[in-house]
């Protein structure tokens, strides 16, 4: 058996993860979200968090961006709190859908089933599946499991929210075939608007580090100690996460890295090793999938130098 890495070992790592690819020149910031064309692409945080608590962490670590897709995650440890897997499996998939996020042909050929919570409208319908009275107590729930994860209240960038409340035409269009096919579950305007308002929450990169050590420590927030989701869903979100974290990019990056991870088109990525850490990345230009470029290399060399592909039996 390989020994876990020691803290000295992934702090240098870290270092050496973001000094090698802050200079890298490649991808471009969303487009489609105004404001988020606007943020500076030299923007570049890395940092790696244990079970407990340990942090490693180097760059653009504690200025905020917004958490995007990467709040799916969330909602969907939300929802399987609240209704479990079963209802979730059923209503909403565990599949990839080979097509990018705001796919409407995926949505269309599957008969109105989105497969996966991960993809835009799988990702609308799981916000309509959060029990509540009303649109005001569903953000409320889904605020409040986010920032359990993250240990702190987290903020709503209200210009990243009006913008894209202003631009979310596509994904409104999303909610209306959904609605259409009886696979949304509650007002389709109103489930988009939590929907957008989810993915204009502000994380830093720090933040993102809790919330997905958290994840690798069973659900138990390394910083408060509070539980943010029930143990027995972690596996689940992890499987969501492995084969639909990065959008239709996502079987190659298993190919090549083999840990679970969710990316935003803010520019932050996670990645999780249960039991082990988590790594979160953050800058904002993407690939043509929507994934962080920086991100991508920062993290796959930290998985390379500390052996943490999870299908790979012994590190090398
Ligand atoms: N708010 C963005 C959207 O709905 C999130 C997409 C993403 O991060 N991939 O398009």
């Amino acid at each position: 058996m390989d020994s876990a890495p020691t803290l000295d070992a992934i702090r240098t790592a870290t270092i050496e993860a973001h000094r090698a690819f802050q200079d890298l020149r490649e991808g471009q910031n969303a487009s489609y979200i105004p404001v988020l064309a606007r943020v500076k692409p030299e923007r570049f945080g890395l940092v790696v968090m244990t079970p407990d608590g340990q942090l490693a962490e180097a760059g653009d670590t504690r200025s905020e961006f917004a958490v995007e897709s990467i709040s799916k995650v969330f909602t969907l440890a939300r929802v399987l709190d609240e209704l479990g897997a079963r209802t979730l499996r059923q209503k909403v998939g565990d599949n990839p859908t080979g097509e990018s996020f705001s796919s409407v042909h995926a949505l269309v050929v599957h008969d109105g089933r989105p497969l996966n919570p991960f993809v835009n409208a799988g990702a609308i319908a799981t916000v309509s599946l959060v029990p509540a009275a009303s649109a005001a107590e569903r953000w409320e729930k889904i605020h409040a499991t986010m920032s359990a994860f993250a240990g702190r209240p987290l903020p709503v960038m209200e210009e990243v929210y009006r913008s894209e409340a202003a631009t979310n035409q596509h994904n409104r269009a999303l909610a209306w075939l959904l609605d259409s096919a009886h696979t949304l579950y509650s007002d389709p305007m109103e489930a988009t608007d939590v929907y957008t308002r989810q993915c204009s929450v502000g994380i830093t990169t720090h933040d993102l580090a809790v919330m997905g050590a958290t994840l690798a420590a069973g659900g138990i927030n390394p910083l408060t100690r509070q539980r943010a989701v029930k143990a027995a869903h972690v596996p689940r979100i992890l499987a969501e996460m492995t084969m639909n974290g990065l959008y239709d990019n996502t079987g190659t990056w298993q190919y090549e890295v083999g840990l679970p991870a969710k990316s935003g088109v803010g520019g932050g990525l996670l990645a999780v090793v249960p039991g082990r850490l988590a790594i979160a990345a953050f800058s904002p230009p993407l690939d043509r999938f929507g994934n962080s470029v920086r991100a991508q290399h920062a993290i796959r060399r930290l998985s390379d130098e500390l052996g943490l592909n999870l299908f790979a039996t012994a590190s090398h």
